[in-house]
């Protein structure tokens, strides 16, 4: 090993995330525009109070507090009993206003923690805080870039969207970790019904990165001050879990390298080029003091007092996983899947509370969710047709239909064509064939095949396979193999 590849691996990565999620509300945070804007013409969904007209006062969502709330609670954080809002203050074109209305130094959540697993090893991530605030509008450059662009517009269809903004403490030594976490951020935000991730936009990250020397990480953890003789930068428009991933691991390499030659890592703003794969500088940060905050007058002290005991949560992703192993006797893996997502728990839990759990299982994890998986598709596509997969389980424990049958044709043809699986079953003769139909096909496999019989009563194992394969195909796999086997030795045995 070189001198420098020894340097270089004694540089530890400190990462800090700074993750914006849309909340999902009817309305926007202080007025009665509708938040639902994804097609539609831009600026149609505004008002005075989101153009930030003069005079135009701000009144506060409750359904965007309530869960800025449930949040808090499902992060286990101190909802302090009072909170403000501030305004900060920057100009910029997406903001009318002049300021954007935030949460600076009473954030409605402080000192949470989420735990992730990551590698098999279970690790706790510190949640500094998180705070509820207006999302700005949005700027489109026709015709090139900020700095070549013919023009550009604005669309305020987004402003006063609800953020909450979740800050992390430094916790994070690695960009697989960043990954893991944001993978169950969004897992439980969607569970407390709060969190869109198929919305465009839903998830916006900003990660603070710095490289210590190793030796300053004792035990997992850093000190302030080796945290605050390192330069970090903030990687801004980061807009998913592999972009994350991606640009952490770029910039820590980029770090590391300078530090290996003897450079400073300069204190600063970079862009992920997610198209080019790598991190630009942008600006020299601003800095909190330039912002200059102050309290939001017009809007009144937010007293949540009781909220937190109040309020109900679901059960969450781990407590329902954990409740899956031991109520249905499933393997992790199994309550893995089968939690993954709230909708697929809660449509496994109704297939198993009436059919037979491991059933449900198969049928729910690897059958409905692995067809789904290869279509690129997800359980909320099929949202509203879960009564008729529902059906397709309870047809196979009634054995009207064979497993074999029900899985490779039926369950395909229901998403592929749409149909119900009773329409599958008609067009594609698949019903449980009928007693007579049966005992005729055992009746003529037994004629058909005089070598086998004979092998059969001479004592070799194969013979009554072949016969029981015979009669499936006779019966174009509609005959159940059991009594087909039952049969044929009755017949043979005579
Ligand atoms: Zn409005």
């Amino acid at each position: 090993m070189t001198a420098q590849a020894v340097q270089q691996e004694d540089l530890a990565v400190v990462i800090g995330l700074e993750v914006h999620v849309q909340l999902e509300t009817d309305t926007k945070i202080f007025c009665g525009c509708s938040t639902d804007v994804a097609d539609d013409e831009p600026n149609t969904h505004t008002c005075p109070v989101c153009l930030g007209l003069p005079g135009a006062l701000p009144v506060l969502n409750e359904a965007a507090v309530e869960s800025a709330v449930k949040v808090g609670k499902a992060i286990d954080a101190d909802v302090p009993a009072e909170t403000a809002f501030h305004r900060k203050n920057y100009f910029y074109p997406d903001l009318p206003k002049g300021f954007q209305i935030t949460q600076y130094d009473a954030p409605i959540c402080q000192d949470g923690e989420l735990e992730v697993e990551v590698e098999g090893e279970r690790r706790t991530v510190g949640i500094r805080r998180a705070h509820l605030e207006e999302d700005p509008g949005s700027i489109q450059h026709e015709g090139g870039s900020i700095d070549t662009a013919d023009y550009t517009l604005v669309d305020y269809n987004r402003a006063g969207v609800p953020l909450m903004e979740i800050v992390t403490e430094p916790d994070f030594r690695g960009a697989a970790e960043v990954r893991a976490f944001l993978a169950k951020l969004e897992e439980v935000l969607e569970y407390l019904g709060v969190f869109d991730s198929q919305r465009d936009g839903s998830l916006r990250i900003d990660a603070n990165l710095s490289v210590v020397p190793g030796e300053e990480i004792d035990d997992g953890a850093i000190s302030d001050e080796a945290l605050e003789d390192a330069n970090r930068t903030e990687v801004k428009n980061i807009s998913s879990h592999k972009g994350a991933e991606k640009a952490l691991s770029y910039e820590a390499t980029r770090q590391k390298n300078a530090v290996k030659r003897g450079r400073e890592v300069a204190q600063e703003t970079r862009h992920w080029d997610e198209s080019r794969g790598i991190t630009v500088s942008m600006r020299s940060k601003e800095e909190e003091k330039d912002y200059r905050y102050f309290r939001e007058a017009d809007l009144p002290p937010l007293r949540v007092s009781d909220w937190k005991e109040q309020l109900e949560i679901p059960e969450l992703p781990d407590a329902r996983r954990e409740r899956f192993r031991e109520e249905y006797g499933l393997s992790a893996e199994a309550a893995s899947k089968l939690t993954s997502t709230k909708q697929v728990a809660d449509f496994y839990e109704d297939v198993a509370g009436e059919y037979d759990p491991d059933l449900a299982a198969t049928w729910v994890a690897d059958n409905l969710l692995g067809e789904l998986n290869y279509r690129d598709m997800a359980i909320t596509d099929v949202a509203d047709r879960l009564g008729e997969f529902k059906r397709l389980v309870e047809l196979v424990a009634d054995g009207e239909i064979t497993t074999k049958n029900a899985e490779e044709v039926v369950l395909r043809e229901m998403l592929d064509e749409g149909d119900d699986p009773e329409t599958v079953i008609d067009r594609e003769g698949l019903g449980k064939a009928d007693e007579g139909a049966v005992e005729g096909a055992v009746a003529a496999a037994i004629e058909e095949n005089p070598d086998a019989v004979e092998d059969y009563h001479a004592g070799e194992d194969g013979a009554l396979n072949f016969l029981v394969g015979q009669v499936m195909q006779k019966t174009g796999g509609s005959a159940d193999p059991g009594s087909v086997n039952g049969l044929l030795r009755e017949r043979l045995d005579e």
